[in-house]
């Protein structure tokens, strides 16, 4: 996400936290009807259609990956979206495993919207359905024990409903304004486990929110025909029925499936075989080629100096954002409308700092509320990597010089923190060290090792946890394996201390 310009005139502030309480009514229904023709076992070899010919191998692994089926109508109008949603779901860990958690972001007081499961059964038994933590979680309790290495279907009946005009108030990401209905993290999502412990912490809206595992996805979309889904992944199916159509959409292997209607004009252009498309207010055609192209731009020089973006598709929608400037989901960037009437300049590096997230937070994953700084950090550090190749090396001196700018102004006020650091202990200062320092970071790490060594290990760390969850101790070793060095002092210094480092 790009939530703060750095060292920027156009700055925004953060908003303000509104809180709303749920009724936590939890009501029980039949089970679902488990011989619904849209809901089957996910066909792994569809995938192939998101994915470029030369990594359909990469669904040789899809083994580690849970699988999610869907068939859901959206209303536009009523801000809707209700269907149903079958997960086969593996239990990788060691214990055998008594329940299942999911998260309903819709349901977090910042959403303004709600999350509610009508119904729910696991492998073809009815279930009761038990919210917790404000009904952010949702918990099964397993008919009997799934022991490690067996699988479960769970289909649930769910329905959403994002609000009205909301982005001054609430996640402008799940909100219908100015003709588009986003829908991002619509969809209830399996909670992550860690070391066989349940990831359930309630995120913080002060940094990104989803922490998940690589899945895949099939997903059939019934909407009004005059609207366009726009979603992660690719369409493969699509028909029309009088004034609804029905599309399906296959993710490829992808952290979250994002899901955006609009009626907005698109125009589309292809890099190195993904096709790229920019959605857009008509009277923002200028804006619209601008943001385009510099996805165009970005997406060609990250292929390069981080290894080739895997996918087919990569999509740009233009949103009212209002408190924050960009927000990355897989496949899927959606960019403040105000951003494309404004200088082009701050559109331009925000479009490449979400193209750069589908590396970094995407197809690398990383913990996004505990370990901020590897994917915003190398984000940002990634600005300087555009400007380097796109516009030269004065505008990457200045783009380092923004974030020395911001760092430094924390450090001095007495903010300084190590990189690895949760964002329930940033306050204030979640900008300048996961951001500011972590580009910072990378660019004395690149010093350190000299730039044949840092380019590979930026593509040694791209390729070793594409599709995975790296930590802040993996930089470290991928690093010392690029250099075959000791970086012990330096990782030390700048990721583990508030050590006053020495800026590159
Ligand atoms: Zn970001």
């Amino acid at each position: 996400m790009q939530r703060l310009s750095i060292a920027r005139a156009w700055s925004v502030p953060l908003a303000l936290i509104v809180v709303v309480v749920w009724l936590s009514a939890m009501p029980i229904h039949a089970a679902p009807n488990v011989d619904d023709p849209l809901i089957a076992p996910l066909d792994v070899q569809r995938q192939e259609a998101a994915l470029l010919p030369a990594f359909s191998a990469d669904l040789d692994a899809a083994e580690q990956w849970d699988r999610y089926t869907v068939s859901a109508r959206i209303d536009p109008e009523k801000r809707t979206i209700a269907g149903r949603l079958r997960l086969e779901y593996t239990n990788r860990a060691a214990d055998p495993l008594d329940r299942i958690y999911f998260y309903l972001f819709p349901n977090l007081p910042e959403f303004g919207g709600r999350l509610d499961i009508h119904s729910a059964a696991v492998d073809g038994a009815s279930v009761r359905v038990h919210y917790e933590s404000n009904r952010f979680l949702l918990r099964l309790d397993l008919p009997t024990p799934l022991p490690s290495g067996a699988a479960v279907e769970v289909l649930l009946d769910f329905s959403a409903t994002a609000p009205l005009d909301a982005s001054q108030r609430y996640y402008a990401a799940f909100n219908r304004e100015r003709g588009v209905l986003a829908l991002a993290s619509a969809l209830p999502m399996a909670a992550r486990r860690v070391e066989g412990a349940w990831q359930l912490t309630t995120p913080l809206f002060r940094g990104d929110l989803v922490t998940s595992d690589t899945a895949l996805y099939d997903v059939t979309l019934a909407i009004p025909a005059a609207w366009t889904a726009v979603t992660t992944g690719t369409a493969i199916e699509s028909q029309n029925d009088g004034a609804l159509r029905t599309t399906r959409f296959v993710s490829g292997p992808q952290r979250d499936f994002t899901i955006v209607l609009t009626r907005f004009p698109a125009i589309s252009t292809e890099v190195d075989g993904t096709r790229i498309t920019s959605y857009f207010r008509p009277e923002h055609a200028e804006g619209g080629r601008a943001a385009l192209d510099a996805a165009a731009n970005a997406l060609r020089v990250f292929n390069r100096r981080f290894g080739p973006y895997p996918l087919t598709e990569l999509d740009i929608v233009q949103i009212d954002a209002r408190k924050f400037f960009g927000v990355e989901y897989p496949g899927l960037i959606m960019i403040d409308r105000l951003l494309y009437a404004g200088e082009r300049e701050g559109l331009e590096i925000i479009v490449a700092h979400e193209v750069a997230h589908q590396w970094w937070y995407s197809l690398v994953g990383n913990d996004v509320q505990n370990e901020a700084w590897l994917d915003e950090g190398l984000t940002s550090f990634a600005q300087v990597i555009y400007q380097e190749e796109i516009h030269g090396a004065t505008a990457a001196a200045r783009e380092l010089d923004g974030f020395r700018t911001t760092y430094l102004r924390a450090r001095q006020a007495g903010r300084d923190a190590p990189l690895r650091r949760p964002v329930s202990a940033l306050r204030g200062n979640y900008t300048a060290i996961a951001y500011a320092k972590g580009a910072l970071f990378f660019q004395a790490l690149r010093i350190r090792i000299g730039e044949p060594a840092f380019d590979r290990f930026l593509r040694d760390y791209y390729a070793s946890f594409r599709y995975r969850v790296a930590s802040s101790d993996d930089v470290r070793v991928v690093a010392e394996r690029a250099c075959a060095c000791d970086l012990g002092d330096f990782y030390r210094d700048w990721v583990l201390t508030a050590a006053p480092v020495t800026l590159p």
